[in-house]
């Protein structure tokens, strides 16, 4: 065995084989993986290994892509061909028109992948599949690619590839131990020996948390037992010319697929079973769980129904196995959070369909930094401190349950809630509050006009509609009061700070005492990596000169990482998380400044307290920061307070906004305001596949400045030009929001995507932000959106059409 390798990845599934063959083929040979048995012994030698190309979003479906175009190419190999049925197709059904609705915004998004999925009706699903009854059917969606393979043969084929470029593998080889040196590299103890490695990967499946343990970190991953059955021949399959499509039916939470001349039948049942939760018996190799049918007959009746031809089918054999699931859904692939050089492919519960791209991605990550595609919705570092196992367990059993339910807009399903809430959270149930989910965190939505409104899941406007309008009426024409916890917020301190967040940052960073500045900060390749506002508190008997740093809820941990894992070793900067410690109270409308002067003695005048500024105060009698700032574009203020003094700061702002029309509002108000201001939302509308040029952010970026992270990679890119620019769209449609992802068209070819919509009350303009292919950017340029199956005009609008002046915010 080596003593020391670049990188050393753990677990030979089909995540650890395809990581390891991705590494060789970035570049990196001197690579290792180890394995505890034998290749395979995890989950993925019993897999169903159904490979679709179906994905919720753009970097889901561009990672699957890969995996097929990879396993195509693999198997067609002469040397070493492979047992792939690729392109049997495969329909996801729907007795819904809202499930139809929702096949038709996926079937828009995966265009801008070049993918193209077919909106199919019943009789079209009986024509492709001769077995199905079109009973309780509406229709489905057609994905042509879809198939199934060989996962054995796929992981030694990805093996012998990698060995082929240099990689090494160790079988029955465990890890027992791992150390990290001072300098980051990490010691990898094994029963056969020690390696050294700069970099250290988990892809350890249901031992996860084992190997996680050994490096003091616990991953939110939960296994749950999942069976499928095979069946004996069935002589309607034999005698088919063709091979029967794959079947995912979210009517009755089953799968199905040809096996030999039977079919594979796979079951999510509602009465389902999380697994190894006290523990993984060591010789779990090459295993399975007990049979158990009773479990599944609920969803069997439904597949019986649905392919009658199985009422006189013999189960031939049953397999049931532990798969592993995250919060969402999603798995994690990326660094490891709190960690330097180490990085995790797990959490896969459709690994052998998505392995191919998430170790395509992760391999990117390890060698280059950042992938091709923003990663983020498989990031490790999305999920927070509230991610335990109790808490995924949770998720894990609802998701399950809703396996090929997607979730609706705006639809926050029921389990692990509340994970984190504040003082208020009950007090403004008690309003009618509706909460949304934000990284565990319960924000309000919107008030309900009765404890019993229920809208109904839709991709259309629904009934909140007007509800919202309302919210947004009252804070452009009074005030509104907003609760916004979780808002991500670390306190910068140390002689350094300043110089080190300038490195940071693409623009200087405002070092003006008592003033609030907004920035960007950019990765090594010159893309968008994270928005941040800095706000220079002055020295004051609550503490010395501080930095505040607050960007999005979710960033947490992936900001920190960012901004710990930069600081020089002879740079004297500190930074600690208050996150957790604070929320703010934002006060918005052209009457806030009678409100704040109502409950606290400050002179809020805009002499003494213009836009942009900060200061310490107090709300009532409970201290506070206040922060002249706006997202929604009238004049307003975000009122930062210590958790513990949050109810009082409420009750204070409460009784002073009486006089003054104040009214609560919630998240959906906000983002329609937003909207009309020309602001952007991290991670939807901010991407690593941009940067600040294509994005709009010309005005924060100041090249001349000596030196900041991503300037040379961005000053490269500059000479190509833009690729595509971020724009505003209004959308000539009155039924429907413009959902992430969604294609813009000229004819057939697609020359943009959505990454925001939402109706600007303000304006009565159905608002979209998008990005477009640079020579269609241009303000009043019309294209067409495929809205949910509609081709509806488009045309670019001026960025931030409300009040462009910023008279109101300035006011
Ligand atoms: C019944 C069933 C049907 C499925 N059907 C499909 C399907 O149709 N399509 C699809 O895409 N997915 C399917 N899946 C899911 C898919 O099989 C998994 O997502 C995938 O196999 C997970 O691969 P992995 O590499 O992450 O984990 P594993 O295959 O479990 O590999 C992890 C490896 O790490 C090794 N390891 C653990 N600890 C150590 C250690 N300390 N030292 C060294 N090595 C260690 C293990 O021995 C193991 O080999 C199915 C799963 C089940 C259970």
């Amino acid at each position: 065995m080596k003593s020391r390798a670049r990188v050393v990845v753990i677990g030979g599934g089909i995540a650890g084989c395809s990581t390891l063959y991705h590494l060789t083929q970035e570049g990196w040979s001197d690579v290792v993986l180890i394995e505890r048995n034998e290749l395979t012994s995890g989950t993925t030698w019993h897999s169903a290994a159904q490979v679709t190309n179906f994905g919720l979003n753009q970097t889901m479906v561009g990672l699957k892509t890969h995996s097929i175009n990879l396993y195509k190419e693999l198997s067609d190999d002469p040397d070493y061909p492979i047992n792939y049925h690729h392109g049997d197709g495969g329909i996801r059904l729907a007795n819904t028109e809202e499930q139809m609705q929702g096949y038709r915004h996926f079937a828009s998004m995966a265009r801008g992948m070049d993918v193209h999925f077919e909106i199919i009706d019943a009789e079209e699903c009986l024509r492709r599949h001769p077995l199905i009854s079109t009973d309780n059917l509406l229709g489905g969606l057609w994905d042509p690619l879809d198939g199934d393979i060989d996962p054995y043969q796929l992981c030694q084929s990805l093996i012998r590839r990698a060995r082929k470029a240099g990689a090494e593998v160790y079988t029955d080889t465990p890890v027992i131990a791992l150390k990290q040196y001072e300098n980051g590299d990490w010691n990898v103890h094994t029963e056969k020996g020690d390696i050294d490695c700069d970099i250290v990967v988990n892809a350890c499946g249901y031992r996860v948390n084992e190997v996680g343990q050994m490096m003091g970190v616990h991953h939110p991953v939960a296994s749950m037992e999942h069976q499928y059955f095979l069946t004996e021949d069935i002589f309607a399959i034999k005698q088919a010319s063709q091979r029967m499509p794959l079947l995912r039916c979210p009517i009755s939470d089953y799968y199905c697929r040809q096996e030999k001349n039977g079919l594979l039948i796979g079951f999510y049942e509602q009465n389902c079973k999380t697994w190894g939760m006290d523990g993984i018996d060591p010789s779990f190799v090459n295993a399975l769980c007990p049979d158990d049918i009773d479990r599944v007959t609920d969803v069997l009746e439904g597949a019986f129904a649905r392919m009658p031809v199985l009422r006189k089918t013999g189960i031939r054999s049953i397999v049931n196995g532990p798969i592993t699931y995250t919060i969402d859904g999603a798995p994690l692939v990326g660094p490891i959070p709190g960690k330097r050089n180490a990085y995790c492919i797990i959490g896969l519960r459709a690994g052998l369909g998505e392995g191919g791209g998430h170790g395509w991605l992760l391999a990117q990550q390890i060698v280059h930094g950042e992938a091709c595609y923003d990663t983020w919705c498989i990031d490790p570092r999305r999920f927070t401190a509230h991610a335990n196992t109790e808490l995924t367990s949770l998720k894990a059993i609802e998701d399950y349950q809703n396996e090929f339910r997607f979730h609706f807009p705006h639809e926050h399903r029921p389990a692990g809630r509340p994970a984190k809430t504040t003082s208020l959270t009950a007090v403004l149930a008690a309003e009618n509050a509706e909460f949304a989910v934000v990284n565990g965190w319960e924000r309000v939505e919107y008030i309900k006009p009765s404890a019993e409104f229920h809208p109904s899941l839709s991709f259309h406007f629904d009934e909140t509609f007007d509800i919202v309008a309302d919210e947004v009426k009252n804070v452009r024409d009074n005030v509104g009061l907003c609760e916004v916890n979780g808002f991500n917020r670390f306190e910068i301190t140390g002689p350094d700070a300043y110089d080190f967040l300038d490195r940071m940052f693409c623009k200087p960073v405002n070092r003006k005492p008592g003033r609030v500045g907004l920035g960007y900060l950019l990765n090594d390749s010159g893309m968008v990596k994270s928005e941040a506002t800095i706000a220079n508190i002055p020295a004051s008997d609550r503490g010395e000169n501080r930095i505040w740093y607050g960007s999005a809820a979710a960033s947490e941990f992936h900001d920190m990482d960012w901004l710990t894992q930069h600081i020089n070793y002879n740079e004297k900067v500190q930074i600690k998380s208050l996150t957790n410690d604070q929320t703010i109270l934002l006060l918005a409308g052209p009457k806030s400044r009678d409100v704040l002067s109502a409950c606290s003695r400050e002179d809020w005048g805009k002499e003494s307290f213009p836009w942009l500024s900060v200061r310490e105060c107090f709300i009532g009698f409970s201290a506070a920061t206040v922060m002249s700032v706006s997202f929604s574009g009238e004049l307003a203020y975000e009122i930062h307070v210590p958790n513990e003094s949050l109810y009082a700061a409420y009750l204070s702002l409460r009784k002073a906004g009486e006089a003054h029309g104040m009214k609560l509002f919630g998240l959906r108000a906000v983002e329609s305001m937003r909207m009309e201001k020309g602001f952007l939302s991290w991670k939807a509308d901010l991407l690593t596949e941009f940067d600040p040029f294509e994005t709009g952010l010309d005005r924060f970026v100041t090249l001349d400045k000596d030196n900041f992270i991503g300037k040379s990679a961005l000053e490269k890119r500059l000479k190509k030009g833009p690729r595509q620019k971020l724009v505003t769209l209004s959308i000539d449609c009155s039924y429907a929001p413009a959902h992430r992802g969604a294609s813009l068209m000229v004819g057939n070819k697609v020359v943009g995507t959505i990454t925001s919509g939402e109706w600007g009350h303000r304006l009565n303009i159905n608002l979209a932000y998008a990005f477009v292919d640079s020579e269609k950017a241009e303000v009043g340029n019309k294209m067409m959106l495929n809205l949910l199956g509609e081709m509806i005009p488009v045309k670019v609008i001026d960025s931030g059409p409300y009040d462009s002046s910023y008279s109101r915010i300035l006011a």
